[in-house]
């Protein structure tokens, strides 16, 4: 029988309530076991956790602060960490966490100077916040921030991380497997040949699939709404890219997500 399909990065919280409820309820109908919602910023974490508390067998949040924004106040950066390590027993990681690429290049092309190395200093708590707490983190650390990604993750020493949509370089894509880092790819793998490239060249074993919804995708999907069932189609593209049955490319994918996040059904 085909394993269900587990959205391995989403943004649960950003749909609208009425659309989420839909979206829970037809998920067993759709072969749908769950999702790994990740959250932006506080209000944000505490929308996951009600989430999850509506659903705890499908709904799995992970808690952080998106870095293609501004910084947290230190003020809200204490009330984030010590709202993390009160509800860090139901969380199935940190996340999202990261590096500014888009905000970074937009200053850059407007001629204004940015700042990285602050938000390389939060990652970099967020890192050995997930050290302490022996939790998976989840990273959006797109090109060659991961590299500096990477770096931080090395000295923590952290084993457990997940580079979600990545779409960095084949040097970077090697130091990743050298470490036994995730990635997981979009519904782009059906019409982005860089994407596919990326799919050819890392172990299935690595991999997981997901939607980063509510995010809107090109190619086959213009103007569709993003949901959790787009998976099916990825994960096709991934078996014949990667030359194996879909029956045993969903398997694969299912296991790598639950041993990742810890889950179990
Ligand atoms: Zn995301």
């Amino acid at each position: 029988m085909m394993k269900p399909i587990l959205d391995a990065h989403i943004h649960f919280d950003l749909y609208p309530s009425d659309e989420r409820e839909r979206m829970i309820a037809s998920f067993a109908d759709e072969g749908i076991q769950g999702v790994i919602t990740v959250s932006n910023h506080l209000p944000s974490c505490k929308e996951n956790l009600r989430l999850q508390q509506h659903a705890p067998s499908m709904i799995f949040p992970a808690y952080g602060y998106h870095p293609e924004q501004e910084l947290p106040s230190p003020q809200d950066e204490r009330e984030l960490f010590q709202w993390i390590r009160e509800h860090h027993t139901g969380m199935a990681a940190i996340g999202e966490v990261g590096l500014p690429y888009y905000m970074r290049k937009e200053h850059e092309s407007e001629g204004r100077p940015f700042e990285l190395q602050p938000y390389i200093d939060l990652l970099e708590r967020f890192v050995s916040l997930a050290a302490e707490l022996n939790k998976p983190i989840v990273l959006h650390a797109v090109y060659e921030d991961a590299e500096t990604v990477c770096d931080l993750l090395e000295k923590h020493r952290i084993q457990k991380a997940h580079f979600h949509w990545f779409k960095g370089s084949s040097d970077t894509l090697k130091r990743l497997e050298a470490n036994g880092f995730s990635i997981s790819v979009t519904p782009e793998v059906v019409y982005r040949d860089k994407i596919r490239e990326i799919v050819r060249q890392y172990p299935l074993e690595l991999l997981m699939v997901e939607t980063d919804g509510p995010w809107p995708f090109d190619g086959p999907y213009a103007g569709k709404r993003t949901y959790p069932c787009m998976i099916r189609d990825a994960i096709s593209a991934i078996a014949a890219i990667q030359e194996r049955s879909l029956e045993e490319t969903t398997t694969i994918l299912y296991d790598n997500t639950c041993k990742f996040y810890n889950l179990s059904f």
